[in-house]
């Protein structure tokens, strides 16, 4: 084994973490969390920006490359552009990108591509302001849609992601495919996972992979099927003549394992080696107990080794709650 990378037992290499900088939102999308917000934790329980930056200096000299911010709302956490300035200092770190709300975040956006930040993931679930509203539970429509502007004139890459909500956005669907004729942006419509933070949630359809391809086709039959690319959450497609493309991303259904070169922490410094694990170990109290840097990048290489085949297999692990519940504020999603 390559004592200086992390491989896992299926031959797996990680090079890319998700790292949630904070559990809080300014939203409260119905799909992620109850209207009165999902549980946050006390403010000490969250990794420092200091920690973060170890542990992902730490996983660089162990070959991880990309770092996505993700939340809760990244940009929630105070002084995040300080953290992505530091963050930018690694020399072994390629790429930062983010996922975001885009709320309220227009005045960043300048300056985000000083620093490492190659891809901004945009959530927009709705292009119609009221259902906006409904769906995020904020009346912010017209500030997320000045940063999708914003982001599209930036030169940074952005992808719009679209949770697809049975009988709230399908109807939209094909609309969303229509904006990449003449953008140069990836439209990702994800499959919504049946947990908000309070438990299963009932969907009267699910509205999968399969079913949502079926829906673009009605709209656009000769759609073009794109190569596969390794490690890629999504399948992508493009429309004939169009600037930009379409994903799919079947999170639920979890077709895409066999290749996942990812592992998570969440903004309590838990290491997750699947988004269905509840969490392998506490990063955060391993180095508040004063461990160094060699004994933080060899509990790395144990625990990746354990990484479970597929987010099915994490699933039947779980010990505590048999049923994915959390929110994916703060998994990290
Ligand atoms: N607040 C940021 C945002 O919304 O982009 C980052 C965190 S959010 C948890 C990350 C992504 O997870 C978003 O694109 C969001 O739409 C998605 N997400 C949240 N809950 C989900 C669910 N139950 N099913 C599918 N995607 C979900
Ligand atoms: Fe907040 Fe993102 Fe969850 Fe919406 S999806 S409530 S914006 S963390």
């Amino acid at each position: 084994m390559n004592m200086n990378k992390l491989v896992d037992s299926f031959g797996r290499q990680i090079t890319y973490m998700r790292l949630a900088v904070t559990d809080r939102c300014n939203l409260r999308c119905t799909y992620c969390m109850p209207a009165a917000g999902a549980n946050i934790v006390e403010r000490k329980e969250l990794l420092t920006f200091k920690e973060m930056y170890r542990i992902t200096r730490v996983l660089t000299e162990l070959g991880v490359n990309k770092v996505r911010l993700t939340g809760g709302e990244p940009f929630v956490r105070k002084d995040l552009m300080g953290f992505i300035k530091m963050m930018s200092y690694n020399d072994l770190l390629d790429e930062i990108n983010i996922t975001t709300n885009g709320a309220g975040i227009a005045k960043h956006v300048e300056e985000l591509s000083k620093f490492k930040v190659k891809t901004v993931n945009l959530s927009l679930d709705s292009l119609s302001p009221e259902k906006f509203a409904k769906i995020t539970r904020r009346d912010v429509f017209d500030e997320v849609w000045n940063t999708f502007e914003l982001l599209e004139k930036s030169g940074l890459k952005l992808k719009l992601n679209v949770v697809v909500q049975s009988g709230v956005n399908t109807d939209e669907i094909n609309d969303f495919v229509a904006l990449t004729k003449d953008r140069n942006i990836e439209v990702r419509f994800i499959e919504e996972m049946p947990f908000n933070g309070v438990g299963k949630r009932a969907m009267d359809e699910v509205w999968n992979y399969t079913k949502i391809l079926g829906e673009i086709k009605t709209g656009y039959p000769n759609i073009e099927t794109l190569p596969l690319v390794k490690s890629s959450t999504s399948r992508l497609f493009k429309l004939e003549g169009a600037k930009g493309i379409v994903g799919i991303i079947p999170a639920y259904t979890r077709t895409i394992c066999s290749d996942c070169n990812r592992i998570r922490l969440t903004s309590t410094g838990q290491l997750k080696n699947c988004l269905f694990d509840e969490g392998v170990y506490s990063i955060r109290d391993f180095i508040r107990n004063g461990a160094s840097n060699e004994e933080l990048k060899q509990l790395f290489i144990d625990l990746v080794s354990k990484k479970p085949k597929d987010g099915f297999v994490a699933e039947a692990n779980r010990k505590k709650n048999k049923n994915v519940s959390e929110s994916m504020s703060s998994i990290g999603g």
